[in-house]
Parts: structure tokens; C-alpha cells; sequence
């Protein structure tokens, strides 16, 4: 692979989306200006994105929402955003990205739905939402977990794992096909990853 090719697909869909065409409400201005590269590369015929096991602590029918922070809470903010794509790089539109975390505790709420919610994309396959940044719990490193469903139809189940994490080495779990690209600004974090589906 050479960094000096003419642009992918997905570099160019990056393009679209670091010029802020999401239309981002309340946060700093400054923290969705980061550049973040995809995640990884998509190049026609790629694999599609690990699956990994749901665990034990999903929830169906979660809220449809993207603003999954609480009142008080304490964590750093992560807007985590990213394209849902085909394993030919084309964008997935309308399809159902289901997001659930641990608390800032590392505990997750079985019984309301806190830290769990869902959005579809959009026309251009893109998904954002708006949440904290878990905290580890015992025998983990931090993640979030994700499904992408269409129509009841599950496509995808895995999870996704913070760069730089100490306990990243210590989970049986962790994959680096799965780490997020991350930007730092103050409190709150950006975060990036492109879920490639099994579809052409
Ligand atoms: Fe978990």
C-alpha cells in the first residue's frame, strides 16, 4: 500500500466529513475540527470489520437517539462518528448503528437504558453520536460495543477499542482491527471508525 496513491474512496468520504457536514450542535467547535484518517483503509474488496461476541450486556430495542450523554456525568465526552461502508467501499445508507458502554463507573445499566441508544445513517452512509468515555471494568480494557442491523437483519457485532490504552495488551478481546482513531481537545474526545459490512 503506498501513501502516495490517489485518494480512496474513503479518503475522499473522509474528506466530506472532517469539513464538518454533519452539522454538529453543542460541542466546542474546536474538537470536530481534528483531521481523523478512517479506520482502516477501505479498499475495494477488503475484509469486512471484525465481529467480535455481543457479551452479556445487550439490550434490543434501545432509544433512537444519538446523544447518549446524562446530566452530571463526570467522564470525558466522546463524539464518535464514521461511515458505514460496503466491503467495495460504497456507503451504506439508512441502516441501524446500535451503540451500548459501560458508565463512568464501568457498570452498565441492565435495567433502563442508559449509555445505550441508536441512530440510522444518512444518505451518505455516515453515523455520529455523541456520548462519554466508558470506564474499564474487571478483566477488560475500555470499548464500546456496536451492532449495525438493517430491518431486523443483524450485519454486523463487535466492539471498539481506545488507542493507548495500558490494558489494551491484558484483554483477550482486543484487536487491533478495531481501535478507533482518536483526537484529544481538552474535555472531550473525537473519535473515528469506518464499519465495513459483508456486502458488496
Ligand atoms: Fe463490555
Amino acid at each position: 500500500m503506498s501513501t502516495h496513491s490517489t485518494p480512496s474512496r474513503r479518503q475522499l468520504l473522509h474528506g466530506a466529513l472532517a469539513a464538518g457536514s454533519l452539522g454538529l450542535t453543542g460541542y466546542p467547535d474546536a474538537t470536530f475540527a481534528q483531521e481523523l484518517a478512517p479506520t482502516p483503509q477501505c479498499h475495494d474488496g477488503d475484509p469486512p470489520t471484525e465481529p467480535q461476541t455481543e457479551g452479556p450486556f445487550y439490550k434490543p430495542r434501545s432509544p433512537a437517539r444519538a446523544d447518549l450523554t446524562e446530566p452530571g456525568a463526570k467522564a470525558r465526552l466522546v463524539e464518535l462518528s464514521g461511515y458505514v461502508l460496503t466491503r467495495s467501499c460504497r456507503p451504506v445508507p439508512r441502516v441501524l448503528v446500535d451503540l451500548w458502554h459501560a458508565d463512568e463507573h464501568g457498570d452498565y445499566d441492565n435495567r433502563t437504558f442508559r449509555y445505550r441508544g441508536h441512530i440510522l445513517t444518512d444518505a451518505a452512509g455516515r453515523y455520529r453520536f455523541r456520548t462519554i468515555e466508558p470506564a474499564l471494568y474487571p478483566g477488560r480494557t475500555r470499548h464500546y460495543h456496536a451492532k449495525v442491523l438493517a430491518t431486523g437483519r443483524q450485519l454486523l457485532t463487535t466492539q471498539l477499542y481506545f488507542p493507548d490504552e495500558p490494558m489494551n495488551a491484558r484483554d483477550g478481546f482486543f484487536s487491533r482491527e478495531l481501535l478507533m482513531r482518536v483526537a484529544n481537545s481538552g474535555e472531550a474526545m473525537s473519535a473515528r471508525f469506518d464499519f465495513v459490512l459483508d456486502l458488496r
